[in-house]
């Protein structure tokens, strides 16, 4: 990180809110109003440890932040609160690390939403245990990072820090007590062919679909700072197609039993899952249809790039590389349907 970014992080102000805004989910069975609160915390505890190789969490939070800071920004979010739903709160880490949000924070986020029908966090499955449970109101639903249920692509291409047990046993644990569980997973880690990204992609909902109310497919977006914004300058990573995110979604179409759902950051961009450009909002608007009506028909939509997508994993096939031929190669025709 340049020292100029590091000042500028700095200036920003711990007792203050990252970010808020409303939006749509889903609590109940129906479409409801969600508030997203983005908290400014000291961080996930992963980081310290060089952290996940598509993450650019590091970003977003602070060297220190204390107890009264994060109930300023508790206040700050009451004070936007107008009685939505669903509440949504994201630490840019571990809701349940006590060296990030303390029991006594906690303990008044729960108090001051516990009116509300579903709360959601996030957390590394280290900080699910018996004690951080009890604590938990009824309506809390935690959001769970797999990212994929097998173990070789969590050590070496995630570099997670845990295994897909670990979630397995974190979401049982969770399920047993009448909470609720949304699971993450990655569309696309390093190093994968776009079609070995849809296989691990379904594995993993169906390893997923046990312990989990709602399972979000992530598919991979190139974020700032990271060992995969590395590679994807190289031409060695291109984020994945949205025919995938399609694909994973028309395969596991009834199939398993929990929501599936997805809302992809930078979707449509460079960075992000995208297609041909002249498809991506007609197709990312599909996914959201999807997303909250679980019905495959909203899943259809046609473009002449669809043949183009077909071809492309075919060609990293046949080549035996996941590297972005979109880029290396489109000039050589070697794409060209
Ligand atoms: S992806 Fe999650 S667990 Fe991994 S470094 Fe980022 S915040 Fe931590
Ligand atoms: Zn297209």
């Amino acid at each position: 990180m340049s020292i100029q970014v590091s000042l500028v992080k700095e200036r920003r102000s711990p007792s203050e809110l990252e970010a808020l805004w409303k939006e749509d989910d889903m609590a109940d069975g129906g479409k409801v109003r969600a508030m997203v609160v983005i908290m400014r915390t000291s961080g996930c505890c992963w980081v310290r440890s060089g952290g996940c190789t598509m993450c650019g969490y590091r970003e977003a939070s602070l060297r220190e932040v204390t107890e009264e800071d994060l109930l300023k920004q508790l206040d700050q979010a009451l004070s936007k609160y107008k009685g939505e739903p669903f509440v949504k709160i994201y630490t840019s880490g571990s809701f349940l690390d006590d060296a990030e949000v303390p029991p006594s924070v906690r303990a008044r986020f729960y108090e001051a939403f516990s009116g509300c029908r579903r709360l959601l966090f996030e957390s590394r499955p280290e900080f699910i245990n018996e004690a951080t449970v009890a604590e938990m109101p009824p309506n809390v639903t935690v959001a769970l990072g797999l990212e994929s249920s097998d173990p070789k692509v969590l050590e070496s291409s995630v570099r997670k820090g845990f295994t897909p047990d670990d979630i397995r046993r974190a979401g049982l644990l969770l399920k047993s007590r009448g909470l609720g569980v949304r699971t993450y997973l990655l569309l696309k880690p390093p190093f994968m062919t776009e079609s070995m990204a849809i296989r691990d992609a379904v594995a993993s909902a169906r390893f997923a679909d046990e312990f989990s109310d709602e399972i979000s497919v992530n598919p991979l977006n190139v974020q700032r700072g990271t060992y995969v914004e590395r590679l994807w300058r190289r031409g060695e990573f291109r984020p994945p197609w949205i025919w995938s995110l399609i694909e994973v979604f028309k395969t596991l179409s009834g199939t398993v039993r929990a929501r599936l759902m997805s809302s992809p950051s930078g979707g449509g961009a460079q960075r992000g899952v995208h297609n041909c450009g002249e498809c991506d909002k007609a197709a990312l608007d599909a996914v959201e249809r999807f997303s909250f009506s679980q019905d495959p028909a909203d899943l259809f939509v046609t473009c002449g790039c669809q043949a183009k997508w077909k071809a492309y994993m075919e060609s990293e096939a046949a080549l035996g590389t996941p590297a972005d031929l979109d880029r290396d190669f489109e000039n050589e025709l070697i794409l060209r349907t």
